[in-house]
């Protein structure tokens, strides 16, 4: 059999523990057999963060502006224990900030749906995918403790020196008090990222702020997706079949409970961070969970939702047999096959992942699935595999 050839390589990002043995299992078993795989291979392993002084991390953002697609394996984020143990120079930063801050995107989380993972909203038949804005508001707040009676102000100082003044509260008594911001551009790209993927995945795209109340914060969001619907984007959805919905915060909750699923569900910060950790586990598991950060241009980068699943890396280290599920992984690639297929025109190459994803979800649906589904499924008597074996069996399927 020929390989399927392909012109524009995809940036790979590897990663750090389980997810780095399952990216190169999902390598040699699903992938080269069939693919001339053309990457541009960058190692964010921990190791080779550190000893780059994770300049690794930078470039491979920037080699995604240059191609347009990445995928990425999950990494670990230092914190002080991992600072030890691995005897970094510093505490380096989250890749998945690093890498959103220079595409300037947000991340669209969707599950994967089979037969025999049941969400639990019982009427939810197709996935919903959350688009989280990742600037701002509440993330970026500052604080302050009010000890007793006094006036709290908001005071902006233009550049000339003048000022504008709103009061706040005046204070009988101790309080708190709470200042945020957000910025024009950013909830502009966050609207753009939004309104393109709902376009590519023709999808409809519901928004939801509290603005009845936030006259001002609140009614700015709505007004710069309206705006920007209306001139750029209003006769693409209409030719693509898919609608702009705006509403209220608490009837998009209400309605999200009594949908079918099979829309996007664009959230300001702090209601994405609540939101999709509902969804995910309604859905039935992080496991199944994609995640691709979009950015306003149209540069993509696929991953799985979940991290390094540390504890069954050390497992993997005592020797000791795991059942890590690799689907996520899996569809991560899927992803970044097929959206360099759609940029090139590469009919086989998007007509490969369309067949992978449909041998991994066959293979689970045949009852032959890793042991986090296996506690979960309606499916009668499943067979565990472990993680390479669940691996080889997708492979015979495809
Ligand atoms: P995690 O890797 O998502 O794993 C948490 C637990 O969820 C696991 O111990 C496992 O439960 C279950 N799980 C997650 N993915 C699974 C899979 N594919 N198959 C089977 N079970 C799975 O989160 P964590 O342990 O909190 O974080 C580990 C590292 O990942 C951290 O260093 C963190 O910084 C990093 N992280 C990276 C990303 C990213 O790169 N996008 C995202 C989140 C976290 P059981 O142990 O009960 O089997
Ligand atoms: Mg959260």
């Amino acid at each position: 059999m020929d390989k399927i050839k392909m012109t524009t390589p995809i940036v790979e990002m590897d990663g750090d523990e389980m997810t780095r043995i399952l990216w190169k299992m999902i390598k040699d078993n699903l992938l080269e057999p069939f693919i001339d795989l053309k990457t541009e291979y960058y190692d964010l392993g921990l190791e080779n963060r550190n000893e780059t002084n994770d300049q690794v991390t930078v470039d491979s953002a920037l080699a995604t502006k240059k191609y347009g697609v990445a995928v990425k394996c999950a990494t670990i984020t230092p914190n002080a224990a991992r600072v030890e143990e691995y005897g970094l120079k510093e505490m380096w930063k989250s890749p998945n900030g690093t890498i959103r801050a220079i595409l300037d995107g947000t991340v669209f989380r969707t599950p994967i749906v089979v037969k025999g993972i049941e969400p639990c909203v019982k009427n939810w038949k197709k996935p919903i995918t959350i688009a989280r804005h990742a600037y701002g508001d509440v993330y970026k707040n500052a604080e302050m403790k009010i000890p007793g009676a006094g006036e709290v102000e908001l005071v902006y100082t233009a550049q000339d020196g003048t000022q504008t003044r709103e009061l706040v509260h005046k204070f009988e008594g101790p309080g708190i008090v709470q200042g945020m911001h957000n910025i024009c551009g950013s909830i502009e790209s966050f609207a753009r990222s939004c309104f393109n993927y709902a376009l590519d995945t023709k999808q409809t795209l519901w928004f939801a702020t509290k603005d009845t109340i936030s006259k001002k914060y609140d009614h700015t969001f709505k007004d710069i997706f309206q705006e920007i619907f209306d001139n750029e984007y209003k006769e693409k959805f209409d030719a693509a079949g898919i609608e702009y919905f705006y509403t209220l915060i608490d009837d998009a909750v209400a309605r999200v409970m009594k949908s079918e699923g099979g829309y996007i569900w664009a959230c300001k910060n702090y209601d994405g961070d609540v939101m999709s950790d509902m969804i995910s586990s309604a859905f039935g598991s992080l496991a199944m969970m994609t995640s691709v950060l979009v950015s306003p241009e149209g540069v993509y980068e696929y991953e799985a939702a979940h991290g390094t699943v540390q504890r069954h890396y050390y497992k993997h280290l005592k020797g000791e047999e795991t059942s890590t599920n690799s689907v996520a992984t899996i569809f991560a690639w899927t992803g970044a096959l097929r959206k360099r297929g759609e940029l090139d025109q590469n009919q086989e190459l998007m007509a490969f992942a369309d067949k992978l994803e449909k041998a991994t979800i066959d293979t689970i649906e045949s009852g032959y699935m890793t042991k986090d589904l296996a506690l979960i499924t309606t499916i009668e008597h499943p067979t565990v595999l472990n993680s390479e074996e669940f691996i080889k069996e997708i492979a015979k399927r495809l």
